[in-house]
């Protein structure tokens, strides 16, 4: 209590013993009532929350982690998604959703099954606006999660936002001179201090490597590489480096990115993602090139047995290649567009005509991309009508 009190007296943060609480395990009751009556604390039972992150002994389980899952789950469906765009619902899922999930996913490695959840309710709630209802025409989840210059949404997937915080964690606790790293260290490893000082080595004598011969015999490229490394003369303490930046730190999106890998970019992206077009126009244009438009193709491959045949000219079997692109009614108000601004447009497939070198370039600006996304979502918007 003394210790308390000194604290109190340099902190002005004084204990308040009624709203505190004390945490054992494997002590005997004898001890527990001791401490009560010295300190007039409560005690408690593991678990408890504590700043919104479930506290408990052991590996997690779906058990711990069941509440926030619960909390989200209650946060989506109060939302009404549906008065939402696709966009401003990947939007919210991004910033307040993975906001909900940023302490834990520093703490604790979370359960498969949990994951699972809340991947499945996330990816329903963003196409449908529904977390129980899902769409039967969507983009695959891995897609979605890519960035949007690789062809996806840029949502970020819990499983890797998880996996590259505690990662980052893992970082700061082998590196980090907090006190609580420091801490961990000491009762965690077992060399309590990490080494900082220079240790004699064989093949590195007075500022020189000496490698021996058959270092060259057995990998010649590996040994060259140590060769042209330079270490210091001077003893300095040792550092983790990560090697994929240019000053050896590390962060939390460096980690994501690093978990999440990377995927050939596509050449559509610049012309399909621009900031004058609205989000409602850019997702129809997005999954018309990923072929995910709910057509009656789509829907047929997709098991609904359903009589097919295009809207506009009752000849030909509903596909979006065909409604878009090929179809007689839409070919007129293509040739519309090409009249106008003089330049026969790549109609081969969706991924040409959005592809920035098939368009001249005075045509490149945002005013002329949008025409396509104009043209895309007045075909839709008839076609759902
Ligand atoms: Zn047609």
């Amino acid at each position: 209590m003394h210790l308390f009190e000194v604290y109190g007296a340099f902190s002005g943060q004084l204990i308040n013993a009624t709203n505190s609480k004390f945490y054992t395990s494997s002590v005997p009751m004898s001890k527990i009532i001791a401490i009560a009556t010295l300190t007039s604390f409560i005690y408690d039972n593991l678990p408890f929350v504590y700043l919104g992150v479930p506290l408990f002994k052991g590996r997690p389980k779906a058990v711990h982690l069941r509440p926030i899952f619960d909390r989200i789950k209650s946060k989506l469906s109060t939302w009404h998604g549906r008065l939402l765009s696709i966009m401003g619902r990947a939007q919210l899922v991004n910033y307040v959703i993975s906001g909900m999930l940023v302490y834990t996913f520093h703490i604790h490695r979370w359960p498969k099954i949990i994951l699972n959840e809340i991947t499945k309710i996330i990816r329903n709630f963003v196409w449908s606006g529904d977390c129980n209802q899902q769409k039967i025409c969507t983009v695959a989840w891995n897609t979605m999660c890519r960035p949007k210059d690789e062809g996806g949404l840029a949502i970020r997937d819990p499983f890797m936002v998880n996996n590259a915080s505690l990662l980052h964690l893992t970082r700061k606790f082998l590196t980090s001179q907090d006190q609580w790293a420091q801490l961990c260290r000491h009762i965690l490893l077992s060399n309590a201090k990490p080494k900082n000082h220079y240790i004699h080595s064989s093949i590195w004598i007075d500022g020189e490597w000496n490698l021996p011969t058959y270092f060259h015999v057995k990998d010649d490229v590996l040994t060259n590489k140590i060769l042209q490394t330079t270490l210091p003369i001077k003893p300095v303490p040792d550092a983790l480096q990560w090697l994929s930046t240019t000053d050896g730190h590390l962060t939390n999106k460096l980690t994501y990115l690093f978990v999440r890998g990377t995927c050939i970019k596509v050449p559509w992206h610049k012309l399909v993602w621009n900031t004058y077009i609205p989000p409602t126009r850019v997702f129809i244009c997005w999954r018309f090139i990923h072929n995910r438009l709910p057509t009656d193709e789509n829907l047929r491959k997709r098991g609904c047995t359903i009589v097919s045949i295009c809207c506009f000219c009752k000849k030909q079997l509903e596909t979006s290649d065909h409604i878009f692109l090929r179809c007689p009614v839409t070919s007129q108000i293509w040739d519309w567009l090409n009249q106008g601004i003089n330049q026969q447009l790549d109609l081969s497939s969706c991924q040409n005509l959005f592809v920035k070198q098939n368009w001249r370039r005075q045509y490149v600006g945002a005013a002329n991309s949008d025409l396509n996304h104009q043209k895309c979502h007045m075909v839709h918007m008839v076609r759902e009508k």
